[in-house]
């Protein structure tokens, strides 16, 4: 059998590049993050072969005897790491675990309620082009203008007016805590389901950082590869055993067929990992930084929504630097910091150009980076975005010196070093 390099040279050319991108570039893309060399592994072996239809010793297939073992660990670390009755560790995405939610407990044509894509919520919980928009009459909310924070108020309302069947709590560019007793509150009231996605912050909770929303969701969704640090991924976890019946329905066979058994492998290693005391203490690093970082770009003129973070991501306000998301994001990725273009509360620019960008600690607190790192990295990006043109073009020789420092400074933190 001939390595990738030897078969297939185009491919291993595409993968080499991508790591030498990622060892060398500041990573601030708030949903990403740099698995172990054990996750890595993990998916990369033979349980790729396999079907395994159903669920752990209620198989369609024979042979499975194997991977069971992988899927009842991933279940069983998954539900100690969450405190949870029940895991289902098979969505193959975050929008899987999401629509496994819909299928189990709502009909199409039900009301749903989620938090609007511009105020940070994600496709999946009632967004026009999504599944989630088209099937269900998705009624959103979004942030008050003001202090960028979810009006619960005005959340309580759109419940009471439209009787959702499903409220659905989380984002994707949210950087406080959510008020998960009040949102149980409002379900309770309307008698909704209360669907926490925990994607982002996952992580946090795992670490002990953050609040769970575990006591209060009837059903919780996630994904592993953002602050949890596994492979792409989703997953569903409940207490209640009738909504655990229904979510086994609905991801197997109401969504998917065969699981991703060497994913689910990777899962599972993951999941350990986040058990170990280290975890904690990652988690911990990425809320300090985040929150130094969040401090020190308003100290060098952004405005950050909210006035900060209490998590892992902040979304910037570019206005006052007179630039455009699209532009800034353009303009720092040749200086090798990427991050991405991201909507503010009320933003007047199109989806495609915004007035913001979301900045994120987990990914370079994996390699190392501290509060000085971060605070390093916010000057970098003060020096690219001020000396953008009216044009929304930076100065050369700013974007030449600050490339030549990030990448000074990942050099510093090694990521897959031999
Ligand atoms: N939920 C939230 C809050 C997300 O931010 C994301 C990803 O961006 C998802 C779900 C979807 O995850 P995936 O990209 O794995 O489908």
């Amino acid at each position: 059998d001939r390595s990738l390099a030897d078969s297939d040279p185009e491919i291993a050319r595409a993968v080499a590049l991508e790591l030498e991108r990622q060892q060398n570039d500041i990573e601030l893309i708030a949903s990403e993050n740099i698995v172990s060399r054990a996750v890595l592994d993990a998916q990369g072996t033979v349980l790729t072969n396999k079907y395994a239809e159903g669920y752990p010793g209620r198989r369609y297939y024979g042979g499975c005897e194997f991977v069971d073992i992988a899927e009842e660990l991933a279940i069983e670390r998954l539900k100690r790491l969450f405190g949870a009755g029940f895991a289902n560790v098979q969505p193959n995405s975050g929008s899987q675990a999401n629509q496994a939610v819909l299928l189990a407990l709502a009909k199409a044509g039900d009301t749903i309620l989620g938090m609007s894509l511009d105020a940070g919520g994600h496709l999946t919980h009632g967004a026009k082009p999504n599944l989630s928009g088209k099937w269900f009459n998705a009624v959103t909310y979004g942030v008050d203008a003001e202090t960028g924070l979810i009006d619960y108020d005005e959340v309580e309302r759109l419940a009471v007016e439209n009787k959702p069947a499903v409220i659905i709590a989380g984002g994707s560019a949210y950087s406080r805590l959510i008020d998960f007793k009040r949102f149980r509150a409002i379900a309770d009231k309307v008698g909704a389901v209360f669907h926490v996605d925990m994607a982002h912050f996952a992580g946090l909770v795992a670490g002990g950082v953050i609040p769970s929303p575990m006591e209060d969701a009837h059903v919780v969704t996630s994904t592993t590869h953002k602050t949890l640090r596994g492979p792409r991924g989703g997953v569903v976890l409940t207490n209640d055993p009738d909504i655990a019946k229904k979510i086994n329905s609905a991801v197997f066979p109401g969504l998917q067929g065969g699981p991703l058994m060497h994913v689910i492998a990777a899962k599972a290693v993951a999941f350990g990992e986040a058990l170990q005391p280290e975890f904690k203490t990652y988690a911990k690093a990425v809320v300090e930084n985040s929150k130094a970082f969040c401090e020190a770009l308003k100290n060098h003129g952004f405005d950050v929504v909210s006035g900060g973070t209490d998590t892992h991501v902040g979304l910037v306000d570019l206005r006052p630097k007179r630039v455009t998301g699209r532009d800034a994001e353009k303009a720092l990725g040749k200086a090798a910091i990427t991050c991405n273009k991201n909507g503010v509360p009320n933003d007047p620019e199109k989806p495609m150009v915004t007035s913001g960008i979301r900045v994120g600690t987990p990914a370079c607190t994996t390699r190392g980076f501290g509060v000085k790192e971060f605070q390093d990295v916010a000057r970098m990006i003060a020096e690219v975005v001020d000396s953008m043109d009216q044009g929304g073009n930076p100065d050369d020789d700013v974007v030449a010196k600050v490339r030549a420092q990030a990448h000074d400074l990942t050099g510093r933190f090694p990521i897959y070093a031999e």
